[in-house]
C-alpha cells in the first residue's frame, strides 16, 4: 500500500536514512494524500500503462504510479536517493529507478525498449530549476507521448496556456500548445511539500495532439521564428527576426514576409498567434528556398 502521501511517514524515512535536502536538486517532496491521488487520476493510468517518472525522491508518488500502472521507470539523479528506494519501493516488482540526469536519458529507446515504441505516460513532480529543458526535450526529441501530467510553478504551469496579448504569453505557450493540450488540474499551495518551496506550484496535464493544431514546411524553423520574437521581447517582430541572425534574409526582406503575412511592421512578436507565426515561418521558408 502507498504510505508516504503521510508526512509522518516521510519524516521517519527521512529520518532512518538521515537523508539531507539537496536544494541543488530541487528537492521538494509531496506530503499531502489527495494530490497524490488527483495526479494520479488527472493521468488516467491504466493497468497496461508504461509509465516514465522523473525524479521520484524517496518513491511517494512511485508507490501511487506502481498501483496503477503495468511498469513503471523511475530516473533519480540524486544517488543518496538510490537506497531510500529500495526500500520504499520494495513491495513493488514492476518498477525500476535509473540513478541518472534525465536530460542524458534516450527516452526515445527507453519507449521502444520498455513499450515496444507504443506512447507512454510521463507523471512527475518535477524539478523547477529545470522544468522548461525537461517539457522541451520530451517533445522535440520525439518520444512517443500520450500525457504528461507533471507539478510545476504555478506561474510556469498558468504560462503554458496563455494565449497572445497576455503578460505571461511567450515562447513556452508556444511551443507546449504546438505539441499539446494544456489543462491545469489542481492547484497546490507551498505547504503540500516537505521543504516548502518559496512559490506557489500547480499540476498540468499536457495530452499530446495526434497531430500539430498548424501545419509547417520546417518545424526547426518555426521554434527559430518563435525564439527571435520572444529573445528581445521589447523590440518589435520585424527588430527581434532582423537581430537574432539566424535567417538568410536582409531587414527588408523580413520587413515584407511580415507583411506577407497581412499584419503592421510594428508588429510586436507576443501579438502574433500560433496559427500566425506557422504562416509567417513558411513565409520565410518560401523565401529562403528562393535566394
Ligand atoms: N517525486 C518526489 C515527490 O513528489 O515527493 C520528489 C519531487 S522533487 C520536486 C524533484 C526530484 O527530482 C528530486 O528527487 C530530485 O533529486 C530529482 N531531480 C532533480 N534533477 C534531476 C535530474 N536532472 N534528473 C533526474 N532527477 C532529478
Amino acid at each position: 500500500m502507498a504510505s508516504l502521501g503521510n508526512p509522518k511517514n516521510t519524516i521517519e524515512i527521512l529520518q532512518r536514512y538521515h537523508f539531507n535536502f539537496q536544494k541543488k536538486f530541487g528537492q521538494n517532496f509531496l506530503i499531502n494524500a489527495n494530490v497524490l491521488e488527483e495526479i494520479i487520476d488527472a493521468a488516467d493510468i491504466k493497468k497496461d500503462d508504461f509509465v516514465l517518472e522523473i525524479g521520484p525522491g524517496i518513491g511517494t508518488m512511485t508507490q501511487y504510479l506502481c498501483e496503477a500502472a503495468r511498469e513503471v521507470v523511475a530516473v533519480e539523479i540524486d544517488s543518496n536517493l538510490i537506497p531510500i528506494l529500495e526500500d520504499t519501493l520494495s513491495a513493488y516488482d514492476n518498477v525500476e529507478v535509473l540513478n541518472q540526469d534525465i536530460l542524458k536519458v534516450d527516452i526515445v529507446k527507453l519507449a521502444k525498449e520498455r513499450n515496444g515504441g507504443a506512447p507512454i505516460k510521463v507523471v512527475a513532480n518535477l524539478p523547477y530549476y529545470i522544468t522548461t529543458p525537461i517539457i522541451m526535450a520530451l517533445f522535440e526529441s520525439r518520444v512517443p507521448i500520450d500525457s504528461i501530467t507533471i507539478m510545476v510553478q504555478k506561474e510556469v504551469a498558468d504560462r503554458m496556456q496563455q494565449e497572445p496579448g497576455c503578460k505571461e504569453y511567450g515562447a513556452l505557450s508556444l511551443a507546449v500548445q504546438y505539441y499539446a493540450k494544456p489543462e491545469i488540474v489542481v492547484n497546490v499551495p507551498p505547504s503540500y511539500f516537505m521543504p516548502q518551496p518559496k512559490v506557489g506550484s500547480a499540476v498540468i496535464r499536457l495530452t499530446r495532439h495526434e497531430k500539430p493544431p498548424v501545419e509547417v514546411k520546417s518545424e526547426k524553423l518555426l521554434f527559430q521564428v518563435i525564439r527571435a520574437s520572444f529573445n528581445q521581447r521589447r523590440k518589435t517582430l520585424a527588430n527581434g527576426l532582423n537581430n537574432y541572425g539566424a535567417f538568410s534574409l536582409g531587414k527588408e526582406e523580413i520587413q515584407a514576409c511580415i507583411e506577407e503575412l497581412g499584419v503592421s511592421v510594428n508588429i510586436r512578436g507576443e501579438a502574433l498567434s500560433l496559427e500566425q507565426f506557422a504562416r509567417l515561418s513558411n513565409i520565410i521558408y518560401d523565401r529562403q528556398i528562393s535566394e
